[in-house]
C-alpha cells in the first residue's frame, strides 16, 4: 500500500465533531467529485473511489440528517481499471436540503470559501480525500489536490492560503494540480487535515533526511580540506624538487633549507605538523612563510633555466 494510500485511510476515519465541519467536508467531496442530478435536482450524488471514504461519506450524511434516504452503488470507472464508490442521496426535497446547507455556510468572497477556519480545514481534508495524493518522503516531499474546474482550483489555492499553505499551482493532461513541494509545509498540511500518523512518519523520514544530508555536507568538505592539502604539499614539494636539481638544496639559507628537508620526508603533513617537526619548532604561518619564500626562489631558478 502507497503511502497516499495510509493517508488516506487515516483521514478516512477522522469524523470532526462540530456539524459545521462536517457540512464543510461533505461539501468539498461534492464539489470535487459530486453531482446534482435529474431535472428538479432529485438525486445528490457523491463519487469517491475508496469503499472507506464512501463509508466516512454515509456517516456524515446520516449523522447530518438521520432521516436522509440514501443508497450507495458500486460501478467501475469508465477505464475500468478502478471502482466508483457513489453514496446517493434520494429525492429532491433531500437532495435540495442538503445542497442547500452547502450553499448557505461557504460565503466568504466571490470563491464562497467558509468563513470559519475549523471548517476549511475540513474542506481540505475533503478535498485531499476526494482527488488528493501524497509522495512517500523517502521518495520526495510532494503532495497536491487535482481538479478539472478552474474556480475550484482557485478556491483550494485561496483556503490553502487562508491556513498559510503557500501552494504552488500546474496544468496536467488538462487538470488543475495544486501542490506543495516544501516538507514543512507538507507537514503543516498533514496537521491542519489531521493526519497525525502519517505527519509522524513523514517527519521521522525527514529528520532522517536532514541528518544524512547533513553527515554528507560535513565529509564532502572534509573531503575538499585534504584535497586541498594534498594539492598543495604537492606544488611545495615540486618547487623543492626544481631548486634542488637547478641549484641544489645545500644553496638554501638554513632555515629554508630545513623547512625544504622536513616538507620532502612528510609529504602529508599540514603546515602545522612540519612546524612541530622543526628544530626548534616553528609556527604555522612561519612554516607558510618560508614555503612561500621557497616557491619565490623556485620561480626565479626556473626563469633561469627556461632562459639559457
Ligand atoms: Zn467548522
Amino acid at each position: 500500500m502507497s503511502f497516499s494510500d495510509d493517508v488516506r485511510n487515516e483521514l478516512a476515519r477522522v469524523i470532526p465533531r462540530a456539524s459545521c465541519c462536517r457540512i464543510a467536508e461533505l461539501n468539498a467531496f461534492y464539489d470535487l467529485e459530486g453531482f446534482l442530478l435529474g431535472d428538479k435536482n432529485q438525486v445528490l450524488d457523491f463519487n469517491n473511489s475508496s469503499p472507506l471514504v464512501a463509508r466516512k461519506i454515509l456517516l456524515l450524511l446520516k449523522g447530518l440528517y438521520p432521516e436522509l434516504p440514501t443508497q450507495v452503488l458500486v460501478s467501475k470507472s469508465r477505464s475500468r481499471r478502478t471502482q466508483i464508490c457513489t453514496v446517493r442521496v434520494l429525492g429532491s426535497e433531500a437532495a435540495g436540503q442538503v445542497y442547500q446547507d452547502f450553499k448557505d455556510q461557504s460565503v466568504m468572497g466571490e470563491l464562497k470559501i467558509p468563513r470559519k477556519k475549523c471548517c476549511r480545514r475540513a474542506y481540505l481534508r475533503g478535498a485531499f480525500l476526494s482527488n488528493g495524493s501524497i509522495t512517500n518522503p523517502e521518495r520526495a516531499y510532494h503532495l497536491e489536490i487535482s481538479t478539472v474546474q478552474t474556480k475550484l482550483a482557485d478556491k483550494i489555492l485561496e483556503i490553502m492560503a487562508s491556513l498559510g499553505l503557500d501552494a504552488g499551482i500546474i496544468e496536467r493532461k488538462g487538470s488543475l494540480v495544486a501542490y506543495l513541494k516544501d516538507g514543512g509545509q507538507i507537514v503543516n498540511m498533514l496537521n491542519l487535515i489531521g493526519a497525525h500518523n502519517a505527519l509522524l512518519h513523514f517527519e521521522n523520514v525527514r529528520i532522517l533526511k536532514d541528518m544524512r544530508n547533513q553527515v554528507n555536507r560535513l565529509v564532502n568538505c572534509e573531503t575538499a580540506n585534504v584535497e586541498k592539502t594534498v594539492k598543495a604539499a604537492m606544488d611545495q614539494i615540486r618547487d623543492i624538487q626544481i631548486i634542488d636539481k637547478a641549484i641544489g638544496l645545500d644553496e638554501l639559507p638554513p632555515k629554508l633549507r630545513e623547512v625544504a628537508r622536513v616538507r620532502l620526508e612528510n609529504p602529508y603533513a599540514s603546515l602545522q605538523e612540519i612546524g612541530a617537526l622543526m628544530v626548534p619548532k616553528m609556527s604555522k604561518s612561519g612554516v607558510n612563510y618560508r614555503l612561500r619564500q621557497i616557491r619565490e626562489k623556485a620561480r626565479q631558478v626556473d626563469k633561469m633555466n627556461t632562459k639559457y
